[in-house]
């Protein structure tokens, strides 16, 4: 009961095989640079219950060989994780675009894969990256069931009122303009988590979780369903993030345009790739390096320190009214969430009206298990909770299989 994830990028292909009899990771890597030629590829390779790893240039130039090259691998009497490539039962896709069309994993069939070829408009960089993931496991493993997991399904329960921009209606019935929302696999698996913890019927939780990484949103859970998130239509949209701009006037865009005399291809590059933490300290993307040098008295790293955490306590307050009922808890994920003491006191503390009180020294505690961060008598708890995207894959792909085979 072996199942492989696979998250493809352009060059890269990420994967994991969990064992599905105890939920647990047997083994995990990544493929780089895939199709660099003059360089070649490289492989990142970790078995767990063996505690080996290995890192090797290899050669790929397509992802079709990346994956030959690692299935072997999975047989290799030392490094391997599987008697026979047989043992692996399925295989779960990370696909960025399922629109309004899925709001659940599905089957990938020879339909579906062509229905999810015609999102590509909608995530231009991601979507062809992660079909050519689809493709290349099809051709190898063409009698295993393949399933794709959204990034966007969990969302897709927000209402109309949280998904409709004030532009004219055929804009959204002609091109599909709406809120769709990501890093869904990591909200659904931090509130399933948040479920376990506080021992709570997963469709009675009132949540908002923090999914904080160099890519960041948040997400207001009411009676388990996504109510609301910040992320958009596009990824760009919400707090501000490492090199993304989030929320800002839309008129700024046709001005700066106009200003630097670019078309939209740079503007577009301009608001994700250099903006955000990176654009407004001029010093890194990386949280790490901001926090030292804000330490440090540098202005600059302070004034994107103060506009990160700032966005974010505005978004916790509008989404608290959006949900408008007690809540449950805050979760806070993924690399600055999980790990920047200072990120979550300077948050925690702005929100201390709204009944949450720190426990500065559970807040300390560097852990990658679950954890309370706040005291006992704190009218809002706060959690922080590590993310597990390929275990939320591996178990709907499972899900679907034994669905399949019943
Ligand atoms: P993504 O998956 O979006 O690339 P991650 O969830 O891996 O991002 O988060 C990456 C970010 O986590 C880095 O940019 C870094 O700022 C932050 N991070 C990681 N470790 C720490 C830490 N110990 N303290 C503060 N920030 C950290």
């Amino acid at each position: 009961m072996k199942i492989l994830t696979v998250n493809s990028g352009s060059s890269s292909l990420k994967f994991k095989v969990f064992s599905m009899c105890t939920d647990s990771l047997l083994v995990s890597g990544i493929v780089e640079c895939i199709g660099q030629c003059d360089i070649g590829s490289f492989l990142i390779y970790k078995n767990l219950p063996k505690n080996l790893s290995k890192k090797e240039t290899i050669n790929a130039t397509t992802h079709s060989q990346a994956l030959e090259y690692v299935l072997k691998l999975f047989e290799d009497p030392e490094y391997g994780c599987l008697e026979h490539i047989d043992d692996l039962i399925a295989v779960g896709h990370r696909v960025v675009h399922g629109k309004d069309v899925y709001n659940s994993s599905i089957l990938i069939t020879k339909e579906s894969l062509e229905i999810l070829k015609s999102f590509i408009e909608l995530a231009p960089l991601h979507q062809p990256a992660n079909i050519t993931g689809i493709e290349a496991c099809m051709k190898i493993l063409p009698d295993k069931p393949m399933v794709a997991v959204f990034d966007t399904a969990f969302h897709q329960t927000m209402p109309a009122e949280a998904f409709m921009y004030g532009v004219p209606y055929e804009y959204y019935t002609d091109y599909g303009i709406r809120r769709y929302g990501f890093h869904g696999t990591s909200h659904k698996y931090v509130a399933q988590r948040a479920a376990e913890i506080l021992k709570k019927s997963f469709n009675d939780l009132n949540l908002i979780t923090l999914h904080l990484g160099n890519g960041a949103s948040i997400t207001a859970i009411k009676n388990g369903k996504v109510i609301d998130t910040s992320m958009g239509f596009t990824p760009l949209e919400g707090i501000m993030m490492g090199t993304r701009s989030g929320d800002l006037d839309p008129a700024i865009v046709p001005f700066l345009m106009h200003k630097l005399n670019c078309d939209w291809e740079t503007m577009d590059k301009l608001l994700n790739k250099k903006s955000g933490l990176l654009g407004l300290s001029g010093i890194s993307n990386d949280m790490r390096d901001l926090v030292e040098k804000k330490n440090a008295g540098n202005d600059r790293a302070k004034i994107a320190y103060d506009v990160f955490i700032y966005k974010i306590v505005k978004y916790v307050g509008a989404y608290y009214a959006a949900i408008n009922a007690k809540l449950d808890a805050i979760i806070f994920t993924a690399g600055i969430g999980e790990n920047s003491i200072d990120v979550r006191r300077d948050i925690c503390n702005r929100l201390k009206y709204f009944g949450v009180k720190l426990d500065n020294e559970r807040n300390n505690v560097i852990s990658n298990t679950p954890r309370l961060i706040t005291a006992n008598d704190s009218f809002i708890d706060v959690y922080v909770i590590p993310t597990d995207e390929e275990l939320l894959m591996a178990r709907d792909t499972f899900e679907i299989y034994k669905k399949i085979n019943s």
